[in-house]
Protein backbone atom coordinates (compact mmCIF):
# COMPACT_ATOMS: atom_id res chain seq x y z
CA UNK A 1 0.00 0.00 0.00
CA UNK A 2 1.54 3.55 -0.90
CA UNK A 3 0.19 6.27 0.84
CA UNK A 4 1.34 9.98 0.54
CA UNK A 5 2.11 12.36 3.71
CA UNK A 6 1.14 16.10 2.92
CA UNK A 7 2.01 18.64 5.04
CA UNK A 8 1.20 22.39 3.07
CA UNK A 9 2.26 25.51 4.30
CA UNK A 10 0.98 28.94 3.06
CA UNK A 11 3.50 29.49 0.40
CA UNK A 12 5.03 25.73 0.62
CA UNK A 13 3.95 21.75 0.08
CA UNK A 14 6.38 18.80 2.08
CA UNK A 15 5.16 15.52 1.10
CA UNK A 16 6.57 12.03 1.27
CA UNK A 17 5.48 9.14 -0.10
CA UNK A 18 5.22 5.77 1.55
CA UNK A 19 5.59 2.61 0.67
CA UNK A 20 3.64 1.25 3.81
CA UNK A 21 4.77 -2.58 3.93
CA UNK A 22 8.04 -1.65 4.38
CA UNK A 23 7.14 1.94 6.04
CA UNK A 24 10.22 3.10 3.08
CA UNK A 25 9.92 6.61 2.06
CA UNK A 26 10.10 6.29 -2.08
CA UNK A 27 10.35 9.69 -2.75
CA UNK A 28 9.86 12.92 -0.94
CA UNK A 29 10.15 16.79 -1.58
CA UNK A 30 9.49 20.48 -0.64
CA UNK A 31 7.88 22.73 -3.18
CA UNK A 32 8.72 26.83 -1.95
CA UNK A 33 8.35 30.38 -2.68
CA UNK A 34 4.33 29.34 -3.70
CA UNK A 35 2.71 32.59 -5.29
CA UNK A 36 6.17 34.06 -4.66
CA UNK A 37 8.50 34.83 -7.26
CA UNK A 38 11.89 32.26 -7.69
CA UNK A 39 9.18 29.76 -6.61
CA UNK A 40 10.93 26.15 -6.75
CA UNK A 41 10.86 22.22 -5.91
CA UNK A 42 13.20 20.22 -4.76
CA UNK A 43 12.63 16.19 -4.88
CA UNK A 44 14.64 13.58 -3.35
CA UNK A 45 14.80 9.54 -4.59
CA UNK A 46 16.77 6.51 -4.39
CA UNK A 47 19.72 8.23 -3.05
CA UNK A 48 19.07 11.46 -6.12
CA UNK A 49 18.12 14.57 -5.30
CA UNK A 50 16.33 17.11 -7.85
CA UNK A 51 16.33 20.75 -7.71
CA UNK A 52 14.55 23.29 -9.95
CA UNK A 53 13.11 26.55 -10.48
CA UNK A 54 9.77 26.24 -11.55
CA UNK A 55 6.53 29.19 -11.66
CA UNK A 56 4.15 28.05 -9.19
CA UNK A 57 0.93 30.42 -8.93
CA UNK A 58 -0.81 28.36 -6.66
CA UNK A 59 -0.60 25.32 -4.17
CA UNK A 60 -2.35 23.23 -7.64
CA UNK A 61 0.26 23.80 -9.61
CA UNK A 62 2.57 22.11 -7.03
CA UNK A 63 0.26 19.29 -6.86
CA UNK A 64 0.29 19.14 -10.18
CA UNK A 65 4.17 19.08 -10.67
CA UNK A 66 4.47 16.45 -7.84
CA UNK A 67 2.21 13.90 -9.83
CA UNK A 68 3.71 14.23 -13.09
CA UNK A 69 7.06 13.63 -11.49
CA UNK A 70 5.83 10.45 -9.34
CA UNK A 71 5.02 9.03 -13.14
CA UNK A 72 8.05 10.45 -15.13
CA UNK A 73 10.52 9.21 -12.33
CA UNK A 74 9.19 5.72 -12.30
CA UNK A 75 8.52 5.91 -8.41
CA UNK A 76 4.44 4.60 -9.40
CA UNK A 77 3.23 4.25 -12.95
CA UNK A 78 -0.25 4.90 -12.67
CA UNK A 79 -1.69 7.37 -9.73
CA UNK A 80 -4.41 4.47 -8.63
CA UNK A 81 -1.62 3.28 -7.33
CA UNK A 82 -1.48 6.06 -4.36
CA UNK A 83 -4.20 4.39 -2.14
CA UNK A 84 -4.89 7.23 -0.01
CA UNK A 85 -3.43 10.82 0.98
CA UNK A 86 -3.09 12.02 4.57
CA UNK A 87 -2.47 15.71 5.42
CA UNK A 88 -1.11 17.38 8.45
CA UNK A 89 -3.37 20.30 9.91
CA UNK A 90 -1.97 22.57 12.97
CA UNK A 91 -5.28 23.53 14.44
CA UNK A 92 -8.25 20.76 15.47
CA UNK A 93 -9.76 22.96 17.87
CA UNK A 94 -11.77 20.90 20.73
CA UNK A 95 -13.62 18.40 18.59
CA UNK A 96 -11.47 16.75 16.79
CA UNK A 97 -9.70 14.54 18.88
CA UNK A 98 -8.46 12.58 16.60
CA UNK A 99 -7.39 11.73 12.82
CA UNK A 100 -10.32 11.71 10.63
CA UNK A 101 -11.62 10.71 6.95
CA UNK A 102 -11.60 14.68 4.68
CA UNK A 103 -15.46 15.05 4.02
CA UNK A 104 -16.63 18.63 3.00
CA UNK A 105 -17.66 19.33 6.49
CA UNK A 106 -14.21 17.88 8.03
CA UNK A 107 -12.34 20.66 5.32
CA UNK A 108 -15.24 23.60 5.81
CA UNK A 109 -14.27 22.94 9.69
CA UNK A 110 -10.02 23.26 9.21
CA UNK A 111 -11.35 26.77 7.46
CA UNK A 112 -13.35 28.07 10.24
CA UNK A 113 -10.49 27.05 12.80
CA UNK A 114 -8.67 29.47 11.06
CA UNK A 115 -9.26 32.08 13.77
CA UNK A 116 -7.15 29.89 16.10
CA UNK A 117 -4.36 28.91 13.29
CA UNK A 118 -4.42 32.03 11.13
CA UNK A 119 -0.84 30.84 9.28
CA UNK A 120 -1.69 27.09 9.29
CA UNK A 121 -4.97 26.38 8.62
CA UNK A 122 -5.85 28.03 5.57
CA UNK A 123 -2.64 26.66 3.84
CA UNK A 124 -4.08 23.20 4.84
CA UNK A 125 -7.12 23.53 3.15
CA UNK A 126 -5.62 24.97 0.27
CA UNK A 127 -3.61 21.75 0.15
CA UNK A 128 -6.39 19.47 0.94
CA UNK A 129 -8.55 21.37 -2.55
CA UNK A 130 -5.35 21.01 -4.70
CA UNK A 131 -5.09 17.20 -3.98
CA UNK A 132 -9.03 16.94 -4.09
CA UNK A 133 -8.98 18.42 -7.75
CA UNK A 134 -6.87 16.39 -9.49
CA UNK A 135 -7.60 12.83 -7.18
CA UNK A 136 -10.56 13.45 -6.49
CA UNK A 137 -11.32 9.36 -5.82
CA UNK A 138 -8.19 9.11 -3.75
CA UNK A 139 -9.45 8.86 0.65
CA UNK A 140 -7.69 11.76 2.14
CA UNK A 141 -7.47 11.74 5.87
CA UNK A 142 -6.27 14.51 8.29
CA UNK A 143 -4.05 14.41 11.01
CA UNK A 144 -4.02 16.66 13.69
CA UNK A 145 -1.55 18.55 15.85
CA UNK A 146 -3.80 19.56 18.49
CA UNK A 147 -5.85 16.06 18.62
CA UNK A 148 -3.40 14.06 20.88
CA UNK A 149 -3.78 16.73 23.64
CA UNK A 150 -7.75 16.48 23.92
CA UNK A 151 -7.04 14.53 26.91
CA UNK A 152 -6.26 16.81 28.84
CA UNK A 153 -8.39 17.68 32.50
CA UNK A 154 -10.07 21.22 32.05
CA UNK A 155 -7.97 22.21 35.39
CA UNK A 156 -5.09 21.60 32.95
CA UNK A 157 -6.32 22.82 29.76
CA UNK A 158 -7.96 26.31 31.30
CA UNK A 159 -6.32 29.48 32.17
CA UNK A 160 -7.51 31.25 34.71
CA UNK A 161 -9.02 34.29 32.95
CA UNK A 162 -12.68 35.12 32.90
CA UNK A 163 -14.46 32.02 31.87
CA UNK A 164 -17.01 33.45 29.38
CA UNK A 165 -13.52 33.57 27.11
CA UNK A 166 -13.17 29.81 26.83
CA UNK A 167 -16.92 29.27 26.20
CA UNK A 168 -17.11 32.44 24.05
CA UNK A 169 -14.14 32.42 22.08
CA UNK A 170 -12.59 28.97 23.11
CA UNK A 171 -9.32 30.51 24.79
CA UNK A 172 -7.68 27.18 26.35
CA UNK A 173 -4.65 25.64 26.42
CA UNK A 174 -4.77 23.31 22.73
CA UNK A 175 -1.08 21.91 22.33
CA UNK A 176 0.36 21.52 19.64
CA UNK A 177 3.38 18.88 18.19
CA UNK A 178 0.38 15.75 19.27
CA UNK A 179 1.89 13.66 16.15
CA UNK A 180 5.16 14.19 17.37
CA UNK A 181 4.63 13.25 20.73
CA UNK A 182 2.09 10.22 19.76
CA UNK A 183 4.35 8.58 17.67
CA UNK A 184 7.08 8.65 20.33
CA UNK A 185 4.89 7.04 23.05
CA UNK A 186 3.94 4.54 20.53
CA UNK A 187 7.62 3.82 19.74
CA UNK A 188 8.56 3.66 23.73
CA UNK A 189 5.60 1.54 23.94
CA UNK A 190 6.09 -1.16 21.19
CA UNK A 191 9.84 -1.50 22.58
CA UNK A 192 8.82 -1.46 26.40
CA UNK A 193 6.03 -4.28 25.45
CA UNK A 194 3.46 -2.46 27.38
CA UNK A 195 1.09 0.92 27.15
CA UNK A 196 0.47 1.33 30.97
CA UNK A 197 3.65 3.70 31.44
CA UNK A 198 4.30 7.04 32.43
CA UNK A 199 6.18 8.96 29.69
CA UNK A 200 7.57 11.93 29.85
CA UNK A 201 8.02 13.51 26.08
CA UNK A 202 10.26 15.94 24.73
CA UNK A 203 10.27 17.35 21.69
CA UNK A 204 12.96 19.62 21.37
CA UNK A 205 13.28 21.20 17.82
CA UNK A 206 13.48 25.03 16.53
CA UNK A 207 9.77 24.86 18.10
CA UNK A 208 9.91 23.02 21.28
CA UNK A 209 7.03 20.98 23.96
CA UNK A 210 7.13 18.99 26.75
CA UNK A 211 4.21 16.60 27.07
CA UNK A 212 3.51 14.14 29.90
CA UNK A 213 1.79 10.81 28.87
CA UNK A 214 -0.36 8.49 31.38
CA UNK A 215 -1.41 4.82 29.76
CA UNK A 216 -0.93 5.92 26.29
CA UNK A 217 -2.89 9.57 27.03
CA UNK A 218 -1.96 12.87 27.30
CA UNK A 219 -2.35 14.49 30.97
CA UNK A 220 -0.27 17.64 29.78
CA UNK A 221 2.00 19.92 27.45
CA UNK A 222 4.32 22.62 27.93
CA UNK A 223 2.55 24.83 24.73
CA UNK A 224 -0.89 26.53 25.15
CA UNK A 225 -3.56 28.59 23.06
CA UNK A 226 -0.58 28.89 20.82
CA UNK A 227 2.85 27.57 20.15
CA UNK A 228 4.54 30.63 22.17
CA UNK A 229 3.87 29.04 25.62
CA UNK A 230 6.41 26.77 27.39
CA UNK A 231 9.49 25.60 27.11
CA UNK A 232 12.21 28.41 25.45
CA UNK A 233 12.32 27.46 21.75
CA UNK A 234 14.64 28.96 18.98
CA UNK A 235 12.76 32.04 18.72
CA UNK A 236 10.14 31.72 20.75
CA UNK A 237 9.91 32.91 24.27
CA UNK A 238 7.79 30.70 26.09
CA UNK A 239 6.36 31.15 29.26
CA UNK A 240 6.62 34.72 30.31
CA UNK A 241 4.33 37.51 32.07
CA UNK A 242 1.45 38.81 29.48
CA UNK A 243 1.85 42.54 30.79
CA UNK A 244 4.87 42.88 29.10
CA UNK A 245 3.15 43.62 25.84
CA UNK A 246 1.29 46.91 27.09
CA UNK A 247 4.94 47.90 28.58
CA UNK A 248 7.18 47.47 25.94
CA UNK A 249 4.60 48.81 23.68
CA UNK A 250 4.48 51.57 25.08
CA UNK A 251 8.64 52.04 25.34
CA UNK A 252 9.16 50.95 22.01
CA UNK A 253 6.07 52.39 19.98
CA UNK A 254 4.97 49.34 18.90
CA UNK A 255 1.80 47.63 18.46
CA UNK A 256 0.11 44.50 20.17
CA UNK A 257 0.85 42.03 16.92
CA UNK A 258 4.57 43.48 16.41
CA UNK A 259 5.48 42.80 20.15
CA UNK A 260 4.32 39.00 19.46
CA UNK A 261 6.33 39.20 16.44
CA UNK A 262 8.97 39.91 18.48
CA UNK A 263 7.92 36.87 20.70
CA UNK A 264 7.74 34.44 18.68
CA UNK A 265 10.75 35.47 15.99
CA UNK A 266 13.45 37.44 17.89
CA UNK A 267 13.30 35.81 21.41
CA UNK A 268 14.46 32.59 22.67
CA UNK A 269 18.20 31.12 22.09
CA UNK A 270 18.44 33.98 19.67
CA UNK A 271 16.75 36.48 22.02
CA UNK A 272 18.85 35.76 24.93
CA UNK A 273 22.08 34.49 22.88
CA UNK A 274 22.14 37.66 20.13
CA UNK A 275 23.94 35.29 17.84
CA UNK A 276 21.52 32.23 16.54
CA UNK A 277 18.77 30.84 16.72
CA UNK A 278 20.34 27.17 16.57
CA UNK A 279 21.47 25.21 18.95
CA UNK A 280 24.87 23.80 17.30
CA UNK A 281 25.95 27.76 17.15
CA UNK A 282 24.74 27.81 20.85
CA UNK A 283 27.42 25.29 21.95
CA UNK A 284 29.99 26.15 19.28
CA UNK A 285 29.41 29.55 21.54
CA UNK A 286 29.22 28.26 24.56
CA UNK A 287 33.07 26.34 23.91
CA UNK A 288 34.59 29.70 23.07
CA UNK A 289 33.17 31.08 26.26
CA UNK A 290 30.00 33.31 24.97
CA UNK A 291 28.62 34.26 27.62
CA UNK A 292 25.17 35.28 26.18
CA UNK A 293 25.12 31.58 24.84
CA UNK A 294 26.42 29.98 27.67
CA UNK A 295 23.16 32.12 29.27
CA UNK A 296 20.54 31.57 27.03
CA UNK A 297 21.83 27.63 26.61
CA UNK A 298 21.39 27.52 31.05
CA UNK A 299 18.06 29.08 30.26
CA UNK A 300 17.02 26.27 28.18
CA UNK A 301 17.61 23.35 30.53
CA UNK A 302 15.98 25.20 33.89
CA UNK A 303 12.68 25.76 31.26
CA UNK A 304 12.93 22.40 30.04
CA UNK A 305 13.98 21.15 33.48
CA UNK A 306 10.98 22.90 35.26
CA UNK A 307 8.03 20.92 33.22
CA UNK A 308 9.92 17.74 33.41
CA UNK A 309 9.99 18.16 37.45
CA UNK A 310 6.01 19.13 37.21
CA UNK A 311 5.38 16.51 35.23
CA UNK A 312 7.17 14.49 37.25
CA UNK A 313 4.78 15.16 40.14
CA UNK A 314 1.45 15.08 38.30
CA UNK A 315 2.32 11.33 36.57
CA UNK A 316 3.24 10.59 40.13
CA UNK A 317 6.64 9.52 39.03
CA UNK A 318 8.03 8.60 35.55
CA UNK A 319 8.71 5.15 33.75
CA UNK A 320 10.40 6.76 30.68
CA UNK A 321 11.90 10.17 29.16
CA UNK A 322 12.04 10.49 25.49
CA UNK A 323 14.13 13.29 23.77
CA UNK A 324 13.24 14.01 20.84
CA UNK A 325 13.75 16.16 17.52
CA UNK A 326 16.79 18.34 16.10
CA UNK A 327 17.93 19.53 19.80
CA UNK A 328 16.80 16.01 21.55
CA UNK A 329 17.79 13.23 19.17
CA UNK A 330 21.14 15.03 18.44
CA UNK A 331 22.29 17.41 20.79
CA UNK A 332 24.35 15.69 23.29
CA UNK A 333 25.34 17.92 26.05
CA UNK A 334 22.09 19.75 26.39
CA UNK A 335 20.54 16.02 26.88
CA UNK A 336 23.27 15.81 29.65
CA UNK A 337 23.03 19.21 31.11
CA UNK A 338 19.01 18.52 31.39
CA UNK A 339 19.44 14.87 32.93
CA UNK A 340 22.36 16.04 35.56
CA UNK A 341 19.44 18.53 37.39
CA UNK A 342 17.23 16.01 37.79
CA UNK A 343 19.80 14.10 39.50
CA UNK A 344 17.83 14.98 43.08
CA UNK A 345 15.15 12.32 41.19
CA UNK A 346 17.96 9.74 40.95
CA UNK A 347 17.13 9.73 37.45
CA UNK A 348 20.81 9.12 35.67
CA UNK A 349 22.46 9.09 32.14
CA UNK A 350 25.16 6.65 31.00
CA UNK A 351 27.19 9.03 29.34
CA UNK A 352 28.85 6.69 27.07
CA UNK A 353 25.38 5.72 25.92
CA UNK A 354 24.53 9.71 25.25
CA UNK A 355 27.01 10.55 22.51
CA UNK A 356 24.29 8.95 19.98
CA UNK A 357 22.76 11.05 17.53
CA UNK A 358 19.77 10.81 15.53
CA UNK A 359 19.26 6.83 16.23
CA UNK A 360 16.83 5.19 18.95
CA UNK A 361 18.71 4.57 22.17
CA UNK A 362 18.45 3.86 25.77
CA UNK A 363 20.53 6.23 27.28
CA UNK A 364 20.31 6.10 30.99
CA UNK A 365 22.41 4.56 33.47
CA UNK A 366 21.73 1.10 35.00
CA UNK A 367 20.85 2.54 38.50
CA UNK A 368 18.64 5.55 37.10
CA UNK A 369 15.29 5.86 38.76
CA UNK A 370 13.77 5.92 35.25
CA UNK A 371 14.48 5.40 31.62
CA UNK A 372 15.67 8.11 29.29
CA UNK A 373 15.75 7.15 25.60
CA UNK A 374 16.26 9.05 22.62
CA UNK A 375 13.89 8.44 20.14
CA UNK A 376 13.86 10.07 16.46
CA UNK A 377 10.40 11.21 15.37
CA UNK A 378 8.66 10.89 12.21
CA UNK A 379 5.37 12.91 12.20
CA UNK A 380 5.18 11.90 8.68
CA UNK A 381 5.59 8.28 9.11
CA UNK A 382 2.62 8.69 11.68
CA UNK A 383 0.22 10.51 9.27
CA UNK A 384 0.74 7.45 6.83
CA UNK A 385 -0.15 4.86 9.29
CA UNK A 386 -3.31 6.94 10.41
CA UNK A 387 -4.04 7.28 6.92
CA UNK A 388 -4.04 3.89 6.31
CA UNK A 389 -5.58 2.63 9.05
CA UNK A 390 -8.51 5.10 8.63
CA UNK A 391 -9.22 3.61 4.91
CA UNK A 392 -8.57 0.27 5.74
CA UNK A 393 -11.34 0.52 8.41
P1 LIG B 1 13.77 20.60 14.11
O1 LIG B 1 12.88 21.78 14.33
O2 LIG B 1 13.29 19.35 14.80
O3 LIG B 1 14.11 20.36 12.66
O4 LIG B 1 15.16 20.95 14.83
C1 LIG B 1 16.00 21.96 14.31
C2 LIG B 1 17.03 22.32 15.34
O5 LIG B 1 17.80 21.18 15.73
C3 LIG B 1 18.06 23.29 14.80
O6 LIG B 1 17.62 24.61 14.92
C4 LIG B 1 19.24 23.03 15.69
O7 LIG B 1 19.10 23.90 16.80
C5 LIG B 1 19.07 21.62 16.19
N1 LIG B 1 20.14 20.70 15.72
C6 LIG B 1 20.23 20.08 14.53
N2 LIG B 1 21.35 19.33 14.46
C7 LIG B 1 21.98 19.47 15.65
C8 LIG B 1 23.20 18.96 16.22
N3 LIG B 1 23.98 18.12 15.54
N4 LIG B 1 23.51 19.34 17.47
C9 LIG B 1 22.74 20.18 18.15
N5 LIG B 1 21.59 20.69 17.69
C10 LIG B 1 21.20 20.35 16.46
Amino acid sequence: MKIMSINAGSSSLKFSLFEMDTEEVLISGLFERIGIEGSMYTIKYQGNKIKEEVELKDHGDAVKILLDKLISLKVISSLEEINGIGHRVVHGGANYTKSVMVTSKVAEDILKLSDLAPLHNPAHYLGIKAFQEVLPKTPMVVVFDTAFHQTMEKENYLYALPYEWYTKYGVRKYGFHGTSHRYITKKISEELGRNDLRIISCHLGNGGSVTAIKDGKCVNTSMGFTPLAGIVMGTRCGDVDSSIIPYVMEKEGKSAGEILDDFNKKSGLLGISMTSSDSRDIEDGMHEGNEQCILAEEMYVRSIVKYIAQYYVELGGVDVICFTAGIGEKSVETRQLIIEKLAVLGIKLDLEANKVRGEFAKISAKDSSCLVYVVPTNEELMIAMDTMELINR
